[in-house]
């Protein structure tokens, strides 16, 4: 090893290490799954990749949270919302977890603050506005009348979280990347055992056993975008994850869903555009800030019926006869029946003369819905507060005065070409029942891991809910784990620094994302798709080996460029089983078989069994009864 590297060198040591529950995921599921095993008195430990104190996409803060359908102000009930975001997403929705997101997210929040997390205008800054409940001080975003999303002070989330969990007794393992889930297996029934966890500082590498575990450990990314010079950059999501956690349980035999969903880049400065949310726009934290023209002209917003608005308050209201509208993350393109308003697409504004560049003018905006998107919004917002908010307010913006220039050639920051693909919005992930366990007993997920889940209140939510079934799972005896396996890990985990000639992480993770783009873009068939897996388990078998490390921090670095080349594996298997063209999985063939089309209509399930890979077709809406079953899976106090 690299003798400058600054820590203790411990590559090579073995240790074990037990608990009732392991959590794996330190973000927002990790944290509100180790509260509740913890609250439910099992001794719990927790593997964090990065440094606890900020880690996850929302470590730096979040500025709403989506459904918070019981709070006191929400006109709009738990399964209502459940069924719309079915009807919207095409029934590929995870209802399970959007619905104990809607009925529990207002509980989480209340837990939240209770700990330290700050929910309400405490010190009345917005006194008076549209937006707020006097009475209770809370402040609503997007839909001021069905009021079932609020604005939150997120930057304030994670001390407070991280306050419970020392308060409870949590062990903490920071800067600890699991890399590996050890399972056994009894009369055709796995089990999980452990996960192995190795120092991204010193090298070391632990075995976790555990009676149960739960996996938080987000989404896979840097598939089809990444950027050697600003591999940071390369997507929105934090640099840590990268899908490890859907890596070890395709390993371990996992089931997966809707892996064959991606869309074209939406969301990720990859080198070639401003970060997100650091431009002028119309959407999400920027919702609904007056646009202009360079000339100055105002951009129009119409509601759903595409009736022009004339005032600003209108953007935050229901069409006339509409009940709610959908807005936020998780959210495409909404069907008729929940859009909310929105400025003209862009062809419309090009057609009708309007001119480039346009910006985003909050200086012409009510005081309050101004303070409410530079303040509040991006102020709060993860990636937001330092670079965007705190930058630009300390060079001298002003949003009374300024405005603030939306580049690229729509609304967003940068434009993709459709074969440059992201695991975005409501993407696959685990498949899980109702106790949100995966099909290996006593293994449960959590957050952005399962299918079609997004948002911070859905990762808190299903974190608290996986956690407590986990802490009653594991009123058990602790699995034999496989010694082979971790001998042969420890080899593997290792091996690169044993490269002295080979080549670095960053060339094989281009590669990867080339190859992707060309055997699995915009547009698939099976030819393009076997010769892309054919290329990935080369890269897997003959290149992988070469790559070279000095330290634990590259070591990292190329654990995650094989992950990455396990989950590009499960996309490529997953597009060749579904046949046929689906537009809510933004899935299009070249040779699209049209007698398979209602396949169409149902998830397809993928999983590897003993180096084989299997898939099968399960039929949307399994879950059943949503309100019965949430009741007969609920655990009680
Ligand atoms: C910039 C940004 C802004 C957002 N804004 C909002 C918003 O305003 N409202 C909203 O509702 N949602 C928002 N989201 C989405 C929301 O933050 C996420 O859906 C939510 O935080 C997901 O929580 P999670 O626990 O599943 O994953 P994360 O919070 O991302 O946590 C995953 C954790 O796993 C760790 N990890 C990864 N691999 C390993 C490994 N091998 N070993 C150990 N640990 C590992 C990571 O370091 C990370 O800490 C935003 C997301 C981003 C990126």
């Amino acid at each position: 090893m690299n003798m400058k590297w600054p820590y203790n060198n411990e590559a090579g040591k073995l240790q074990e290490d037990y608990c009732d529950v392991l959590v794996v995921g330190g973000g927002l599921s990790g944290c509100f799954a180790a509260i509740a095993a913890a609250q439910k008195g099992k001794k719990v430990t927790l593997l964090e990749k990065g440094g606890i104190s900020r880690c996850g996409s929302s470590g730096t803060g979040f500025d709403h949270w989506e459904m918070a359908c019981t709070n006191p102000g929400s006109k709009v009930d738990p399964l209502e919302m459940t069924l719309a975001l079915e009807e919207e997403q095409d029934y590929y929705s995870n209802a399970i977890g959007h619905y104990i997101e809607a009925r529990d997210g207002w509980s989480c929040l209340e837990d939240l603050e209770k700990w330290g997390g700050k929910i309400r205008d405490t010190e009345d800054e917005f006194k008076g506005a549209a937006f707020r409940d006097e009475k209770t001080k809370l402040l609503y975003a997007y839909d001021y009348n069905a009021r079932y999303t609020l604005r939150v002070f997120g930057t304030t989330f994670r001390p407070a979280l991280i306050k419970q969990l020392n308060k409870l007794g949590v062990r903490i393992c920071e800067r600890t990347e699991a890399t590996t889930l050890l399972t056994t297996e009894k009369n055709g029934v796995k089990t999980g055992s452990g996960v192995i966890g190795f120092d991204t500082r010193t090298g070391k590498i632990t075995v976790y056993h555990a009676k149960s575990i739960v996996l938080c450990m987000s989404r896979p990314a840097r598939i089809w975008l990444f950027n050697g010079d600003i591999p940071g950059l390369s997507e929105f999501r934090p640099f840590q994850s990268i899908g490890t956690g859907h890596a070890m349980g395709w390993k371990a035999g996992m089931e997966f869903t809707m892996m064959e969903k991606s869309i074209r880049g939406e969301f990720s400065a990859y080198g070639r555009s401003f970060p997100p949310y650091g431009t002028g726009n119309n959407h999400n934290t920027w919702y609904a800030a007056t646009m202009i023209d360079s000339r100055g002209v105002e951009i129009p917003y119409v509601d759903r019926d595409g009736n022009i608005l004339k005032s600003v308050e209108e953007r935050y209201l229901p069409a006339k006869g509409q009940k709610f509208f959908l807005k936020g993350g998780v959210i495409d393109e909404p069907k008729y029946e929940w859009r909310g308003p929105e400025t003209l697409p862009f062809d419309k504004l090009m057609e009708m003369g309007y001119k480039l560049p346009f910006y985003a003018d909050l200086t012409s905006m009510p005081e309050m819905e101004r303070k409410a998107i530079w303040g509040l919004m991006v102020g709060e917002e993860a990636k937001t507060r330092i670079p965007v908010y705190d930058n630009y307010n300390s060079r001298g913006f002003d949003p009374k005065k300024h405005i603030l220039q939306s580049y690229g050639t729509g609304w967003q920051s940068a434009a993709f070409l459709e074969q440059e693909r992201q695991l975005f919005g409501a993407p696959g992930g685990i498949i899980h029942d109702w106790n949100l366990e995966t099909n290996i007993r006593n293994v449960f997920a959590a957050g952005d891991s399962l299918y079609a889940s997004d948002c911070a209140g859905f990762a808190c939510t299903s974190g608290r809910w996986a956690g407590k079934h986990a802490a009653v799972s594991a009123d058990k005896d602790f699995e034999e784990v496989d010694i082979e396996l971790i001998n042969n890990e420890k080899k593997r985990l290792l091996k690169p620094l044993e490269n002295k000639d080979g080549y670095d992480w960053r060339e094989l993770g281009l590669a990867i994302s080339k190859a992707m783009q060309n055997y699995c873009g915009g547009i698939k068939c099976d030819d393009t798709l076997k010769q892309g897996l054919k290329l990935i388990r080369s890269f897997k078998e003959e290149q992988l080996p070469l790559l070279k490390a000095e330290n634990p921090h590259e070591l990292v670095r190329v654990h995650e460029v094989s992950d990455i080349l396990d989950v590009s594996e499960m996309i490529l298997c997953a597009s060749l089983d579904r046949k046929c063209d689906s537009k809510p999985l933004s899935f299009k063939r070249s040779d699209s078989d049209e007698t398979v089309a209602d396949k169409e209509n149902a998830y397809l399930v993928i999983s590897k069994q003993n180096n084989e890979v299997h898939s099968y077709y399960r039929k949307h809406r399994f879950y059943g009864d949503i309100e019965k079953e949430y009741e007969a899976h609920e655990v009680k106090e």
